[in-house]
């Protein structure tokens, strides 16, 4: 790059695919930040199936080209009139959900749930490069706002701070449960979401956690979760666990891990549903929760706490079982090649 133009990698047409492309440098706002990216995460739930195209993300065609990119560590490089929290210098991990930081949710320090910053697609709350048509950080650099920003801790490598947004999550889940000390915890879905509520649901010291997965996993993800400290694996088709437990954490986004969640959680206990359906409906056993007390609590993103937790517990946890491989941008198609073939559990790019 020049000093005034930058790479990035952009969604340009109604097609399979991104390409690399020159953009100018962007100029931060009274209030924001320019981010130096240094590693930004290719989450199999947004920017690999944007650049595979499938169908439910033709709703974005109006808004290309686009850069996507929403889970990024990096730099601060820049930093606009108003800001006075940062410097220059600093490796930050960013929040990528834009909030106003006015309204009750936010003053709560739920800015998760911003009832002002509304995206464009259902459901939708504008995120760095999502719902939103500012550029993403599949760039050399991001404008963001400053609010969004965090400290890495000491020790935490730029690839593994694309992973705090998503380790946050999992804090979320268990710590917003009913879950207790000596807990017995199951969790569908060893992905990125899965794996950071097992290791939230680690540090806060259940007893017993059992990752369930689906074929795929068999050989790659559930080995991993053993290495991460689940206490046994197993697979989906397996059915309901024989000892329902306390807390069930369902991270997968599937109907029919809802199902197993349902029918494998105690009597008074609790399910977190942290995955993301694409279906506007999905059915629930009320009736048969309503019988044994079993709640649902429902998860999405991250709140203040959840970061200030987070952090805390980065500094001593090793996350490089979780992040990697990492592939130069400039190699973004071998980088979503791995994606698509589940290497590792965080595929990552290097601006
Ligand atoms: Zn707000």
């Amino acid at each position: 790059m020049t000093d005034t133009s930058m790479t990035v990698l952009e969604k340009h047409a109604a097609e399979p695919g991104m390409r690399l492309a020159e953009r100018p440098v962007p100029t931060p706002g009274a209030d924001e930040v320019r981010i130096a990216v240094r590693s930004v995460g290719i989450d199999g739930g947004v920017e690999a199936p944007f650049y595979r195209w499938d169908d439910y993300y033709h709703r974005y065609e109006p808004h290309l080209p686009q850069v996507f990119g929403h889970e990024f560590a990096g730099v601060v490089d820049a930093v606009g009139s108003d800001v006075v929290d940062w410097a220059g210098g600093e490796r930050v991990a960013v929040e990528p959900r834009y909030s106003c930081g006015r309204c009750r949710n936010c003053r709560e320090g739920r800015q998760n749930l911003c009832t002002e910053e509304p995206g464009f697609s259902p459901h939708g709350r504008k995120a760095v490069g999502i719902d939103v048509d500012t550029p993403g950080a599949l760039a050399e650099y991001v404008v963001v706002p400053a609010r969004n920003l965090y400290e890495l801790p000491a020790g935490v490598t730029f690839d593994e701070g694309v992973f705090l947004e998503l380790l946050a999550i999992g804090v979320h889940a268990i710590e917003a449960s009913a879950f207790e000390v000596g807990d017995r915890v199951a969790i569908t879905g060893p992905g990125s979401a899965g794996l950071s509520a097992l290791l939230a649901a680690r540090e806060a010291g259940a007893s017993e956690i059992v990752i369930v997965g689906a074929d795929a996993d068999e050989g790659t993800r559930l080995p991993i979760a053993a290495e991460m400290g689940a206490t046994a694996t197993r697979n989906a088709s397996e059915g309901a666990l024989n000892r329902p437990v306390d807390v069930f954490v369902e991270a997968s986004g599937h109907e029919s891990a809802l199902r197993l969640a349902e029918a494998s959680t105690r009597p008074g206990g609790e399910i977190a549903q942290v995955g993301v359906f694409h279906d506007e409906r999905v059915p629930v056993g009320l009736t048969g929760l309503l019988n044994e007390e079993v709640s649902i609590e429902t998860v999405n993103g991250r709140r203040q706490s959840d970061w200030r937790r987070t952090l805390a517990l980065a500094a001593d946890l090793d996350l490089s079982r979780v992040v990697g491989p990492a592939f130069d941008m400039a190699d973004y198609e071998a980088g979503f090649a791995a994606e698509a073939e589940r290497a590792g559990v965080k595929v990552v790019l290097n601006p």
